[in-house]
């Protein structure tokens, strides 16, 4: 009889004697459970190859016009969090994305109106295709492009990238959540500000993921309300890190990151609401305790505003009075806002869609959108005007006092 061979989990002993998992099955039965056990993939249904994220990129490039809305936007909100630029940083966009006529008129209707609110805020659009489920749900336009459980991923990634092209041509940031750590080689050329959401702001692999991402990244708090969740998410993505990940060619890889130093606290609330001045009080101390810079969001839906559109202008104006009487540790708010206000519940039909509404969140609806904006503008302009820094923070100035090429 010769050597006895090592099957699935059995390890040859350099002496010949199999061991395995169960240390005293005997020879015979080793052998015998060994070649008739499947013990991986037993719940894996199947693999589907993705195209590498350079071949994506390749059928879909991104043209100069998009790369000057990427650089600028990063620039800007870099420039906001380092306080140079005054201005309020606005992330504002329907909860999710859906449908990309609406995305793309949502858009439209946004550069338009970020152009007349340019002196006082930097408008970026939220442009979420991954929604994280408290249990189950719809994941996102990635994950389910067709609304149907089909989830074409391959599609997905192909209808988030056209989604992302067209807006950032026509001069609109994006601003997304960033779910799946294989997503941003298939995006992240065309994203200014990415999300950490609530639920994975604890996770490590979305810390070591944001120390490598070319944007700034703003971290939730917890759904409970933690805020040191997020404070120790911005000192993990600080830090160089090394995982596992993928490369432009698809390649599982080790990646090595530089670290991440424009990270950010969003306060969205937890068990209760924290946008009010004590929370932000609190937040911006134990920032500055960690030697953090004291620069906060707020994010005026979710939990602090009990997930109802009509709680979002509440959070806006409280904040905006806050900012105006001198709380230089707020740098920006965030608005869950779409065509139409409020929300529908996605019932399986594409035709009972009512266009432009939100499938996720409830929304606030444009027209309060416009007012909102419109009016902290004016009050922002007496505001800056009052402080001498009015009329200095454009983007065209900031583009002017940048030293280095920007593409
Ligand atoms: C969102 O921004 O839509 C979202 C899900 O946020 P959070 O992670 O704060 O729940
Ligand atoms: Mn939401």
């Amino acid at each position: 009889m010769g050597r006895p061979k090592a099957h699935g989990f059995f390890i040859l002993r350099p002496w010949g004697k199999p061991h395995g998992f169960f240390g005293a099955v005997d020879e015979r039965n080793q052998q015998k459970v060994g070649m008739m056990q499947k013990t991986q993939d037993l719940r894996v249904g199947g693999y589907k190859p993705l195209v590498p994220p350079r071949a994506l990129k390749e059928e879909l490039p991104v043209n100069e016009a998009s790369t000057k809305t990427v650089i600028l936007g990063r620039k800007c909100i870099d420039n906001i969090l380092e306080g140079i630029d005054r201005r309020l940083l606005v992330i504002i966009g329907p909860c999710s994305i859906h449908d990309e006529k609406a995305a793309f008129e949502y858009a439209e209707r946004l550069t338009e109106l970020s152009k007349k609110v340019e002196q006082t805020m930097f408008v970026v659009m939220r442009v979420y295709f991954e929604k994280p489920r408290t249990s189950v749900g719809w994941k996102g336009l990635i994950n389910d492009p067709n609304l149907d459980g089909t989830c074409d991923i391959q599609e997905g990634l192909r209808k988030a990238r056209r989604i992302l092209r067209r807006i950032t041509e026509i001069g609109m940031p994006a601003g997304t959540e960033l779910l799946e750590t294989i997503t941003p080689q298939y995006v992240d050329d065309l994203i200014s500000w990415a999300a950490i959401g609530a639920r994975t702001t604890e996770s490590q692999i979305h810390r070591e993921m944001s120390s490598g991402l070319s944007m700034p990244v703003g971290f939730k708090n917890a759904t409970d309300g933690n805020l040191s969740t997020a404070i120790n998410a911005m000192l993990a993505a600080r830090a160089p890190q090394s995982f596992l990940g993928i490369d432009q060619d698809g390649q599982t890889c080790i990646v090595q990151t530089m670290g991440n130093s424009s990270g950010h606290v969003v306060l969205r609330g937890g068990a209760r609401p924290n946008y009010d001045a004590l929370s932000i009080e609190e937040a911006h101390l134990d920032l500055v305790s960690r030697d953090l810079p004291a620069k906060i969001m707020v994010d005026c839906s979710h939990a602090n505003s009990k997930k109802k559109f009509q709680g979002q202008s509440v959070v806006w104006r409280n904040i905006l009075h806050q900012f105006i009487n001198g709380n230089d540790a707020i740098m920006g708010m965030m608005l869950e806002s779409h065509l139409h206000e409020g929300n529908q519940k996605f019932t399986g039909n594409h035709a009972d869609l009512k266009y432009g509404v939100s499938i996720t969140d409830e929304c606030i609806s444009w027209d309060s959108t416009e007012q909102l904006l419109l009016d902290a503008h004016e009050k922002l302009s007496r505001y800056f005007f009052k402080n001498g820094t009015y009329g200095h923070q454009s983007s065209t100035r900031i583009i002017d006092k940048i030293q280095e090429p920007l593409w």
